[in-house]
């Protein structure tokens, strides 16, 4: 069974039919979702859908993009809001220099901030870096001194050096379809020397859907945005976890690892062993007080 740690169940592409959405994850085999907060002031529709569906999850945290609009919102009230009990992250929160939809000065305030209440609250931070390596490695080293905090570099395209980097502060690194596409080589190399328990999978739904399920651009293009909508649904979870299954089965060096200050899930377990069940559930389940209950599944 697989964890979708990071993807967007509210949004409106799913709407339409969103109990079926999560049923084919599940046939699909993925045995949680969760599902990620891009404003805090629309926290409770992600919430909504948290609680609507016993496996999906959630997490609280305004995303770089709308920085600027949440500066206001005091670490206390993140913290606050993650004492829900389906909430098992924060974020996501990050630098995204790509669109600069925030000034990167409100952009690091907000990842400061959330930084802090990962580091309050023990749950794992989803960060978003978009053409922002430096800046994040210095944000996260500096924040790192102050004292550790769980995280992932959701979506991972940034360069070697962030990658490596960020596993020595005991960050994991997630992947999503673009490690399909056919440019990412460079990609796929970092990927390969990323120790294989600090590997997590992420659909990043409804953005994503990796090859060979993308479809020509140009049918999508001059498709109407109802159609390239009912596509992005169809290609949800049914589509991103077997190549990425494949991929991460068959290129990548395990290695043992020796530098996270987690406890493996996996301890144990022979490398060939790990699913990527337990690799993505380890984080999901870290400092989750349901992590029983999802230990179960
Ligand atoms: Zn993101
Ligand atoms: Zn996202």
């Amino acid at each position: 069974m697989l964890v979708d740690h990071h993807c967007h169940l509210d949004f409106p592409d799913f709407a339409p039919e969103l109990d079926q959405v999560v049923s084919r994850a599940r046939d699909a085999g993925v045995a949680t979702l969760v599902t990620i907060s891009t404003r805090i002031r629309k926290f409770d529709e992600v919430k909504a859908v948290a609680e609507r569906f016993k496996d999906v999850y959630c997490s609280v945290g305004t995303h770089p993009h709308n920085a600027h609009e949440e500066l206001d919102i005091p670490l206390d009230e993140i913290i606050a809001l993650s004492k829900h009990p389906k909430v098992v992250a924060i974020g996501e929160a990050g630098l995204d220099y790509h669109y600069k939809n925030s000034t990167p000065a409100a952009q690091a305030e907000g990842f400061r901030r959330h930084i802090a209440a990962a580091r309050e609250t023990g749950l794992p931070l989803e960060i978003h870096t978009r053409d922002a390596d430096d800046d994040t490695i210095a944000i996260l080293e500096d924040e790192h001194a102050k004292g550790p905090f769980p995280a992932v570099l959701h979506c991972f395209t940034g360069g070697r050096e962030l990658a490596m980097r960020a596993l020595d502060l005991g960050l994991y690194v997630s992947f999503s379809g673009v490690i399909t596409f056919k440019n990412s080589e460079a990609l796929r190399e970092i990927a390969r020397d990323v120790p294989l328990d600090r590997v997590l999978v992420e659909t990043d739904a409804p953005f994503l859907a990796p090859i060979p399920f993308r479809g020509s651009e140009t049918s999508r293009r001059s498709s109407s945005g109802q159609r390239r909508r009912s596509l992005r649904r169809k290609v949800f979870h049914l589509t991103i976890l077997r190549p990425l299954r494949r991929i991460i089965s068959s290129g990548f060096t395990a290695r043992p690892n020796d530098r996270t200050p987690f406890r493996p899930l996996s301890a144990g377990l022979p490398q060939h062993e790990l699913s990527m069940h337990n690799i993505g559930l380890r984080l999901v389940g870290w400092g989750a007080a349901h992590w029983n209950e999802l230990g179960r599944m």
